[in-house]
């Protein structure tokens, strides 16, 4: 596959539908000139949940202790808030970030992508015809916590008390329908854990959910193998 997974390698076109034409290989067709072209298609990791719920530290703990089996990224280094006033801005934000995911993947790593995203927004996109699967990680935490959490950020962050109240509501609607979405969320409650444990379990879930022909060799892990990564100085909460 061309390093952008757009563009055909025959004609030239640009194709943004993505028709996955088979799984085994898996193969794209052109939308111009009908070509078949094979792509590496990996599963998508993405490590989300409401803002306080400590994904950004939870991130930090484990990028380093999967460094050999997935490349950990953070959807805010995209964003840019012109985005959610721009009609199907935050629709294009979304497609950015698989087709950049996808096209990491053709170096053979899957991403495991950090930030706040609800299968709702994936799932009915074309570019999810580029990943095998998406699973969800969703960090959820006490609602009193939760606040806690968010009044303590810096004032440049814009926590006032409304807002903090539109993100308990979204994340108590998040943590009811995990069970219901599709795929099926899985939950990380870090209300309690301090934030070594959480990113271990992350770890777990993570490696647990690793195709096998992308699995790091075990002698290229660190360590632990008991999926806590190691200790580090990283952000506590
Ligand atoms: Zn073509």
């Amino acid at each position: 596959m061309s390093v952008d997974p757009r563009i055909c390698p025959v004609c030239g076109a640009r194709d943004e539908r993505f028709t996955l034409v088979s799984e085994q290989p898996p193969t794209l067709a052109c939308g111009s000139c009908g070509a078949g072209r094979t792509f590496r298609r990996l599963p998508l990791f993405c490590l989300t949940g409401p803002s306080g719920t400590g994904k950004s530290t939870v991130a930090a703990l484990v990028a380093p202790a999967v460094a050999a089996e997935v490349v950990t990224l953070e959807q805010d280094v995209l964003w840019s808030p012109d985005l959610a006033d721009a009609p199907g801005g935050v629709r294009r934000f979304r497609a950015t970030w698989l087709r950049l995911a996808a096209t990491v993947g053709q170096s053979g790593r899957p991403v495991l992508l950090c930030g706040t995203v609800h299968p709702d927004e994936v799932e009915p996109l074309p570019e999810r015809a580029l990943f095998s699967e998406v699973h969800y990680l969703v960090l959820v935490c006490e609602p009193d916590v939760l606040a806690e959490r968010l009044r303590a950020r810096p004032p440049w962050r814009g926590w006032d008390e409304a807002r903090i109240a539109e993100t308990l509501e979204y994340a108590e609607l998040v943590r009811a329908d995990a069970a219901a979405a599709r795929p099926p969320l899985t939950l990380l409650d870090t209300t309690c854990a301090p934030a070594q444990e959480s990113a271990g379990r992350a770890v777990s879930w993570l490696r647990a959910l690793l195709p096998a022909e992308v699995a790091a060799p075990v002698s290229h892990r660190r360590p632990s193998s008991s999926g806590r990564p190691p200790p580090s100085g990283g952000p506590g909460r």
